[in-house]
């Protein structure tokens, strides 16, 4: 079995979320690590190759991203990946989801994967959705919020997390899932697998090695435009109680909750 794994570089959890205003893109200037809920996806890919349920004969690691997201590649081939595609170009800027989403199935195509993995979000979109436009493309069936992976009788079983609890589901293989947070705890990297990183296949592809149609991505083949950004509006500030006489306090926030309709 050959999986393939999305990974995505993006900003740092400790830089600050800031829209350029100018561009009204997320400026990624700072410093930028592989998106963390992709991390849960390679442990998935991992725990089923040692898992020794299916043979996996091969991880394969795959972004599409700027000149920088090689970093990110290092990053999950020390985490236990076998090698990696950049997919990187300058006619890919702007891509919206629909155009991303295009260009990784594109790069998928030609790896012929049993399985993509991929996380469930990334840290600065945020838009949930690769994986579903990602699976249309590939005519895969499609499974999001899976929080674990079996095998049975030839095909994965497995759990999605929703709202109401759990949905066990059988899917056929070759399939794009896409793993919540709940999955797994990802390994941390051994100082061996980081240095060994740099040393692993990484092939650099532009969209016309990939066979992508220029006019799909970038600017030019996104049908979304993001037209107007605004801050979120101030919160109010909150109210301090004074504790100087304790029943009464307590009466002052019995009554504030019970105003709000927050007490059963
Ligand atoms: C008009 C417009 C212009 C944009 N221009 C740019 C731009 O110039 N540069 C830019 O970086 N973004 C740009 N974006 C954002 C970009 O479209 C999204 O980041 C991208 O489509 C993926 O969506 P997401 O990050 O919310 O992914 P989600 O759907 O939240 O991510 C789910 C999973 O998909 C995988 N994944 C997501 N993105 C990638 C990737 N690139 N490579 C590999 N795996 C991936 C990861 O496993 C991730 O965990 C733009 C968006 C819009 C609407």
């Amino acid at each position: 079995m050959k999986i393939c794994v999305l990974v995505k570089e993006v900003p740092d959890a400790a830089v600050e979320k800031r829209i350029d205003p100018s561009t009204k893109r997320i400026d990624r200037s700072g410093e930028k690590n592989l998106n963390p809920f992709d991390t849960h996806a390679i442990e998935a890919a991992m725990q089923l190759k040692e898992g020794g349920a299916v043979e996996v004969d091969e991880i394969v690691a795959v972004t599409m991203g700027p000149e920088s997201a090689f970093r990110a590649l290092h990053k999950a081939v020390s985490l236990g990946a076998d090698r990696s595609i950049h997919l990187t170009d300058e006619a890919l800027t702007n891509s919206d989801v629909c155009a991303t989403g295009y260009a990784l199935a594109k790069v998928l195509e030609s790896e012929s994967p049993d399985l993509v993995l991929l996380g469930q979000q990334s840290d600065d979109g945020e838009c949930y959705t690769i994986g579903a436009v990602v699976a249309d493309h590939l005519r895969m069936p499609s499974l999001t919020q899976v929080v674990k992976i079996g095998v049975h009788e030839g095909k994965l079983r497995c759990e999605r997390q929703a709202e109401y609890g759990y949905d066990t589901v059988d899917v056929g293989l070759p399939a794009v899932i896409s793993v919540g947070d709940a999955i797994n705890e990802p390994r941390y990297p051994s100082l061996k697998a980081i240095m060994g990183a740099k040393k692993k296949q990484l092939d650099t592809k532009s969209i016309a090695d990939a066979g992508i149609e220029a006019d799909r991505v970038g600017s030019a083949g996104s049908r979304t435009a993001v037209l107007e950004i605004n801050p979120p509006p101030p919160k109010e500030p909150g109210e301090i109680i004074e504790d100087d006489d304790t029943n009464a306090t307590v009466e002052k926030i019995i009554s504030w909750l019970d105003e709000r309709k927050l007490l059963a």
